[in-house]
């Protein structure tokens, strides 16, 4: 396989050789052999198995989408905490620290206090932020925004123009695009060349914000609070350094660190704030405000159908109606579902795809068939269900303060 072998190559030199992997870690010691994880990342995800270890040097592949982790009962395979860095930035007089919050935490971090899973705490995640030291909290909502806009105008230029290849598939998920990278790498030019709402974000925040509040960007630290441990990854890949370029300042990278939410509930329990009864606050304006498209981006087919519905809206210069795109399920296929959508002389077959076991079938399938052109536009998340069951969301009830 010497393709793969040379693409394997060329991503790990992405991640310096000691962050290897940046997103989760194994403890032997209290790893029980229930091979649940094995099981997450073999049939779920369809990772481990599907590559030749000697074609990697023997080092075990990861797309970091932290499905492992969020099944592993005992502990053993966790993310990598990264609260630490957070707090010395806190600490340290001569920092700015923003938070952005991905949509997804906000009602995933609730869970973690024993409330029921969805319940919004946007108001409570706001203000616990603030209260552990944030100068700032920005939506990431806002930059959601950004890349629905993005995407949206990308895919009217793909449908209008035969430069770049259709189908658009979305690239905001960073366990997604390093899934296709490594064994798909012919759909490299299939991916959307938008940034995900966090690196859009990021870059805006160190380079427009930094200058209308008259702030040095080498002072902000950025970090985002997401529910995917893939996004620890992301934020280190070379290209994610758009304010680097902008300001001419080699060591500055977009965003500085990535949290779960996961992390998130455990540093806010660890300090002993009472979470449940936490007044709500509003984030910092300027990015504190979205429209809805942003908001549904953390369930599976939120990304599409916000693109969607943006592109058909710049097209017509009309909004679409609430059930613009018909989803149905495809049948024989776990966590894709499908559907048609028409404006103008458009008529757009779509899919939205949840889970990388399934996006590997439905794409060896479209392979199989010789039938990739049959859709524009298709949406991957590797997690099941979307961000929403993201690998760094909670999974239990921490213990309450009194
Ligand atoms: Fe991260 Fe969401 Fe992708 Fe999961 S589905 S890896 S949480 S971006």
């Amino acid at each position: 396989m010497p393709e793969f072998h040379s693409r394997f190559q060329e991503l790990q030199r992405r991640v310096p050789i000691d962050e290897h992997n940046c997103s989760v870690k194994f403890d032997e010691t209290k790893c029980k052999n229930c091979t649940l994880c094995r099981r997450a990342c073999a049939n779920t995800q369809t990772v481990m198995d599907y590559y030749y270890l000697p074609s990697t040097g023997d080092m075990p592949l990861c797309v970091h989408c932290g499905q492992c982790a969020s099944v592993c009962p005992f502990g053993a395979i966790t993310e990598i905490n990264d609260v630490a860095k957070v707090k010395a930035a806190i600490a340290d007089p001569d920092k700015i620290v923003i938070f952005q919050t991905a949509p997804a935490v906000r009602v995933g971090l609730g869970e973690a206090f024993g409330m029921d899973p969805g319940t919004l705490v946007e108001g409570k995640m706001v203000s616990a932020l603030r209260t552990l030291g944030g100068n700032y909290v920005f939506d990431t909502d806002f930059g959601a925004d950004l890349t629905i806009m993005e995407e949206a105008t990308e895919l009217l230029h793909r449908l209008q123009s035969e430069e770049i290849p259709i189908p658009q598939f979305t690239s905001c998920c960073p366990a997604w695009v390093e899934f296709a990278e490594t064994f798909y790498p012919e759909l490299i030019p299939h991916l959307s060349s938008t940034k995900s709402p966090i690196s859009i974000m990021s870059p805006v925040i160190k380079t427009w914000f930094a200058q209308k509040n008259n702030i040095d960007p080498k002072k902000i630290i950025n970090v985002c609070v997401t529910p995917c441990t893939a996004k620890k990854a992301e934020i280190r890949r070379p290209e994610m350094n758009a304010s680097s370029v902008f300001w001419d300042m080699p060591e500055l990278r977009d965003t500085d660190i990535c949290i779960t939410t996961r992390e998130l509930a455990e540093w806010i329990q660890e300090e002993e704030i009472d979470f449940t009864n936490l007044e709500e606050s509003p984030f910092n304006k300027a990015f504190g405000d979205s429209s809805g498209g942003g908001k549904i981006f953390g369930n599976s087919g939120g990304v599409m159908e916000a693109a969607i519905r943006t592109a058909y809206y710049f097209f017509t210069g009309r909004k679409a109606s609430k059930d613009f795109i018909p989803f149905e399920p495809v049948r024989g296929l776990q966590g894709v579902k499908k559907a048609t959508v028409v404006f103008g002389h458009f008529v757009i077959h779509v899919a939205a795809i949840s889970g990388l076991g399934n996006a590997r079938a439905f794409i060896d399938d479209l392979i199989k068939h010789d039938s990739f052109e049959e859709y524009s536009f298709i949406e991957v998340m590797a997690c099941p269900g979307g961000c929403i069951g993201g690998g760094g969301q909670p999974k239990v009830k921490l213990p309450q303060v009194k």
